[in-house]
């Protein structure tokens, strides 16, 4: 990394875009001493990326293999790590119980790779999750996969803290300003904004579903989608924070994912797979443009907790943005080896913010990685990759 490519570099490196990645990024990256921009279209933490709408789920017993199982131990590590540096509360260890019918997906082998790891695991039959959490109404065949140890995050909350420890380490941040083109040389890069042209040694590129606004300096195979989530008034204190967990549910009537009735303000349920497609720069349609907005969510609450299914308290719209195989792409620019690429998070990604941020630092910074191997997170996988850098 050169801080004086080209002799006019002010910065060791530019991050283009400070969400959930980009942020988390420049904090070990200022920790480290490296002298970092950060650049985002808006003010962190806001309405118009993925990480609105708190909280996300913190899960450790993934389907990805040892490198996404690595990475989600280590990300909890660092999400206490950050509690403890800025005294604000972002990780509840609620547990996550994964429900599924076993005839479309069972965690028997996912629970058993995990364990390999330390992640400790229970397996439950239905009448086992009855027993323990009266609120859910299954029965057989549904079976579950416990982890105690997991939880949620408040994910504005942690994108403001990483900005806080970020500042506080001396990186700088430009907010509401888009980027407009990136121009990448030998061992510089500049960033072109309406404001005026940023320099540095190398950059990181973390804009998430805005990622094509970028283009065609870096164009992923990434599609970016509508999602909705909702807040749904509870009957009495059984799906409460503290009683209830998080949890995904896998069922005939779709893939979904919730949150306890954290201090009243209901029990929050979103659905992952389906929505409607959505390109950068419109606008995202409100909640409730479409029927199976809310229609969808209380089929799931209806059939499998019904006391969680009363009025709709809150609603919110947010943006996945979904690789070919629902995997990340964490990688360097095909052809700017300096230039680093972390999107395509899929609507999974935040959980591993923190590690990805540790992890971004140190391959701007040369090092090889120690947390996991991240060959799964190549670019390189997707035969429609990165399109040849035409400079702008
Ligand atoms: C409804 C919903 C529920 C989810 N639930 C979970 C969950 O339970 N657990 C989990 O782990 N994950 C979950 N996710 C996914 C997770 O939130 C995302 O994977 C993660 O936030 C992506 O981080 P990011 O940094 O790529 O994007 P963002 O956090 O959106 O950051 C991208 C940033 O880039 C900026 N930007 C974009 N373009 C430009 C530009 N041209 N110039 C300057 N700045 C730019 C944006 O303003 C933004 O701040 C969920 C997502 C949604 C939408």
């Amino acid at each position: 990394m050169s801080a004086s490519a080209a002799g006019k570099s002010v910065y060791d490196v530019i991050v283009v875009g400070a969400g959930s990645m980009g942020m988390s990024a420049g904090y070990y990256l200022a920790a480290s001493g490296v002298r970092t921009l950060l650049i985002d279209a808006y003010d962190p933490p806001h309405r118009e990326g993925s990480h609105h709408g708190e909280p996300r789920l913190i899960r450790h017993a993934y389907s990805g293999g040892e490198t996404y199982i690595k990475l989600a131990l280590r990300a909890q590590q660092l999400w206490e790590e950050a509690e403890e540096l800025t005294g604000v509360k972002l990780l509840e260890r609620s547990g996550v119980l994964n429900i599924a019918d076993p005839e479309r997906y069972s965690y028997r082998g996912r629970a058993g790779d995990a364990e390999q790891l330390g992640v400790v695991t229970e397996l439950l039959s239905a009448a086992e999750i009855r027993h323990r959490w009266a609120g859910l109404t299954l029965s057989d065949p549904f079976e579950a996969m416990y982890e105690p140890n997991a939880g949620y995050l408040y994910s504005e909350q942690c994108v403001a803290a990483y900005r806080t420890l970020a500042l506080a380490h001396g990186a700088e941040l430009i907010v509401n300003t888009p980027v407009q083109g990136i121009t990448a040389r030998e061992e510089s890069v500049t960033v072109h904004t309406a404001q005026g042209d940023y320099h540095a040694g190398s950059a990181i590129l973390s804009a998430g579903a805005w990622f094509n606004t970028l283009a065609p300096f870096v164009q992923l195979p990434i599609r970016s989608v509508r999602k909705v989530v909702g807040w749904f008034e509870t009957k009495g204190e059984t799906f409460d924070a503290g009683r209830f967990p998080g949890f995904t549910l896998g069922s005939s009537h779709g893939g979904f994912y919730g949150f306890p009735n954290i201090g009243g303000a209901g029990l929050k349920i979103g659905r992952h797979d389906g929505g409607v497609s959505w390109q950068p720069g419109e606008t995202a349609a409100p909640f409730g443009e479409y029927a199976e907005d809310e229609g969808d969510l209380r089929v799931a609450l209806e059939a499998f907790m019904p006391s969680a299914a009363g009025r709709l308290l809150r609603s919110a719209v947010c943006k996945y943005e979904l690789t070919p195989d629902e995997g990340f792409i964490i990688d360097h620019h095909p052809e700017h080896p300096h230039v680093y690429i972390a999107g395509g998070f899929s609507g999974h990604g935040f959980k591993f913010s923190s590690a990805v941020g540790e992890l971004l630092s140190g391959l701007v910074q040369g090092m090889k990685p120690d947390a996991a191997d991240i060959s799964p997170f190549s670019l390189a996988r997707f035969t429609t990759s990165a399109s040849p850098a035409s400079h702008t």
